[in-house]
Formats: C-alpha cells, sequence, structure tokens
C-alpha cells in the first residue's frame, strides 16, 4: 500500500509528508493505518479458510482501536481477548458469544466473572484456572463451555519474551497434567470441555511448529473424546510473524502466508471432524500500521550517529523490550546522503530519558533536515496498545488512511484527559 512517488513516500493515495506540513499539519508522533492494508492482511486468512469449519478470531490484545476491531467484525472476525476489560470493549463493538474467547494464564475472578456472563468460551491454563473457574461458575449459578490450553513444549524458534510453547513458559498445562486431570474433567457439572488450544509464541516463520503441535494434541483430544466429553474445536492460536525487515534481510526464508500455514493442518482436523479457531493478531494487524515522527535533531559522538527523533519507546516499546527490528525510513528524501561504510550508519533514537530508547540501531537514513518525517513500518500491532506515558510523553493520536481520505480514529490525550484520574481523598481501611 506503500509506495514512493519523486522519492516521497505515499500510504493508499496519501503523500505521508503532507500530513506534517502547513497550518493544519498533525502533531507528531501518530500511528497511521492502511485500511486496504488491512483488508488485505483479513484476506489472505478469509481465503485460506474458505468452505473450511474455521473461526478467526481477532487478538484484541494486538490493537484495541474500535475502528480496526469494527473493521475486522464486519469482515467477519470473532475475537479473541485476555481481560475482562477486553472483553467489554469488544462487546461494545459487537462481537458476542459464543464467537468470544477469553484467555489468561491468571485470570482474575473479574475476568471470569465477566466470561460466565457474556457466555464466552474459556481457555483453561492452568489446574487452579479450572478450580476458579468452577467455583465463580457455581457462585453466579451458570456453565461454561471451556478449551484446555496445551504447552506442546515445542520450540518456535521466537525471542523468549514471546515464547509462550516451551515448558520454561507460563502457559498452558503439559500434556502429562492434562491427562492427569482426565478423571476430575469427568467431573465438572458446570463445565462443558469442547477443545483444546495451543499457542506456540508469536513472530513465528515457519508453519512446522505449529503442525507439530497438532499432531501432539490429536491424540490427546482423541482421549479426552473417548472420556465423553462433545469436543469440536481445536484452537492453534496466533503467531504468525510479518516480514519486519522488509528486504533488508534477503537470505530469510519468507515468512508462510496462512494458506501455507494451514494446508498440513486439514487432512488431520478433518479425520477427526474438528473445527479450525485461529486467533491471529499481528498477523491481521501489524503490517496496516506505522510509527509516524518527525525529526528533532543528529548529532555525532566520537563513535556514533544519532538522528533524534519525536517518536519514542513511549509509542513502540517493541525494539526496546524485545531487540525488534522495526524498518524506517524518512518520508522524503535525505537533504544530504553520509558517506558510505559505517560512518553512514546511525541510531534512530526517541526523546525519553533513557538509553534504551531506541526504534533503530545502526540504520543507513541519509540526514534530514530537523522536521523531516521518519516512519517506522509494521507498528499497527502491539504499538499503540503498550504505549505507556513514560517521561509524561502523553498517549499519541491515531488515524486511518483509506484511498485518499484521511480520519482521526484515536485523538491525542490532552493533559486534561492525563489528571482526570488523580485524586487526594483519605480511603477508610476495612
Ligand atoms: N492467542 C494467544 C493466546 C496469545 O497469547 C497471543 C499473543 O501472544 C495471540 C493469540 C496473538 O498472537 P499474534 O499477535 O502473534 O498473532
Amino acid at each position: 500500500m506503500y509506495r514512493r512517488e519523486n522519492g516521497s513516500l505515499f500510504l493508499e493515495g496519501v503523500q505521508l509528508s503532507r500530513l506534517l506540513t502547513g497550518e493544519g499539519g498533525l502533531a507528531t508522533p501518530f500511528f497511521v493505518y492502511s485500511a486496504a492494508q488491512l483488508r488485505a492482511d483479513w484476506q489472505a486468512y478469509a481465503q485460506a479458510v474458505q468452505g473450511r469449519r474455521a473461526i478467526i478470531a481477532y487478538a484484541v490484545k494486538a490493537n484495541h482501536n474500535p475502528v480496526l476491531m469494527q473493521r475486522l467484525r464486519a469482515f467477519g472476525a470473532a475475537a479473541t481477548v485476555v481481560s475482562a476489560d477486553e472483553l467489554h470493549h469488544a462487546r461494545q463493538l459487537g462481537f458476542s458469544a459464543p464467537r468470544l474467547l477469553l484467555h489468561g494464564s491468571g485470570k482474575r475472578a473479574g475476568d471470569l466473572d465477566a466470561a460466565l456472563a457474556a457466555g464466552a468460551l474459556v481457555s483453561i491454563d492452568s489446574e487452579f484456572d479450572l478450580a476458579h473457574l468452577e467455583q465463580r461458575a457455581a457462585a453466579l449459578g451458570t456453565a461454561a463451555r471451556v478449551l484446555l490450553r496445551v504447552n506442546p513444549n515445542i520450540d518456535p524458534q521466537v525471542h523468549p519474551y514471546i515464547c509462550t510453547g516451551l515448558d520454561d513458559s507460563k502457559f498452558g498445562m503439559s500434556e502429562a497434567t492434562v491427562e492427569a486431570l482426565r478423571p476430575r474433567l469427568q467431573k465438572l457439572p458446570r463445565l462443558t470441555l469442547c477443545g483444546l488450544h495451543c499457542h506456540l509464541g508469536s513472530t513465528l516463520r515457519s508453519a512446522a511448529p505449529v503442525r507439530d503441535a497438532a499432531r501432539i494434541l490429536l491424540p490427546l483430544l482423541a482421549r479426552l473424546r473417548g472420556d465423553g466429553h462433545p469436543i469440536d474445536t481445536l484452537d492453534l492460536g496466533g503467531g504468525l510473524g510479518i516480514d519486519y525487515h522488509h528486504d533488508a534481510q534477503a537470505s530469510a526464508a519468507p515468512l508462510p502466508t496462512p494458506s501455507e500455514l494451514l494446508e498440513p493442518l486439514w487432512p488431520l482436523l478433518d479425520e477427526l471432524g474438528l473445527q479450525l479457531w485461529l486467533e491471529p493478531g499481528r498477523s491481521l494487524v501489524g503490517r496496516c500500521g506505522a510509527l509516524i515522527g518527525r525529526v528533532i535533531g543528529h548529532k555525532r559522538t566520537a563513535s556514533k550517529r544519532f538522528l533524534v527523533v519525536d517518536a519514542s519507546m513511549a509509542q513502540l516499546i517493541r525494539p526496546c523490550l524485545y531487540q525488534a527490528y522495526h524498518h524506517i525510513e524518512l518520508l522524503e528524501p535525505a537533504a544530504e546522503d553520509p558517506a558510505a561504510g559505517p560512518a553512514g550508519l546511525c541510531d534512530v533514537v526517541g526523546p525519553v530519558c533513557e538509553s534504551a530508547d531506541f526504534l533503530g540501531l545502526d540504520r543507513r537514513l541519509g540526514i534530514p533536515r530537523e522536521g523531516d518525517g521518519v516512519i517506522v513500518y509494521d507498528a499497527g500491532a502491539y504499538g499503540f496498545v503498550m504505549a505507556s506515558r513514560y517521561n509524561l510523553h502523553l498517549l499519541c493520536a491515531e488515524y486511518l488512511i483509506e484511498g485518499a481520505t484521511v480520519r482521526c480514529i484515536r485523538r491525542a490525550e490532552t493533559y486534561e484527559d492525563f489528571a482526570r484520574t488523580f485524586t487526594d481523598h483519605e480511603v477508610s481501611v476495612p
């Protein structure tokens, strides 16, 4: 959806640098999303599951902007949530049971109560989670359909902070734990076990770990069916990566498409007559979003060149949290090109008072003018949702581009918004 015309970067029909200039120039930093990219990334999943028993349940944690979520719902997405407030938000936007699923490794009573009240499917992460759900269902006099989250101990080859499928991860139960739970699972009058779930991690670059996980889960699923549970669902989570490197890592194998991810799974699912749930987050909303900032200044030290911009770890924490790579470019050609070689490389850093505040290290970007626009690509997932107000950089705006139209889909926070929850009153201690 991006293209360069005479060196100038366009997203759909909009010349991005024009958003920053003139009287009505937008305050930076901000996130910008492409409606066409969102639709294209949804369609890749829709086509991959066409004619199959499958539910694509958008992982709301990746980006909870209502306009994007409503579009995904209109396309046909269900929703996966990880807290009572995410569940409430999804319901406010029209997502409803049974196409609503609650996950969480530490669900609080309020999370469980919200899921029970909404009739949402609940993924059971641990023995205590099962006990808590039973207790809450009994207390509320209600019932729930559940999945068991199995941790298959498979290495998805991703950053340790976003790996969830190995047995040193806090998520899910081992096959042995689930095996040991089988007698108890038959005595749960309020809970109906209708499937198994696993999620191996995020930014997967290969379909093989997902297929391996399915192969581990299916015999267990068959045994649980044999125990009499009406199991009809296999939920293989989310996790498909996106090409954050653009062409900078030309040697890397191309990422699987949703079709390539799912193709080997259909025979396995068909054999047991199972419906597939998938929970993509990043691969649905990651590519459609970008973070836009302005150059504040440019400096050199004895060993480094820095491009200091007004976007930072406060809006996009992934580079400093996971050493994540995001491709970065200038919106317009640089005024000057640096010498080739290491002298030409610079760190793109923000204004936050932390050495960890970087968006990209050792990038070749030329020497722009102060005020020039910078784009950090593929920031639609785990961008705004992980933003903070660190250094009191208030939460920024979000815009949606559709053709030549630009809509504000979240205004920037004001100091008054920020200050609204502060108080100073005595609390009575029970
Ligand atoms: N489902 C579960 C249970 C998750 O934990 C996550 C993310 O960590 C997702 C889905 C979404 O993953 P991704 O955004 O990588 O597709």
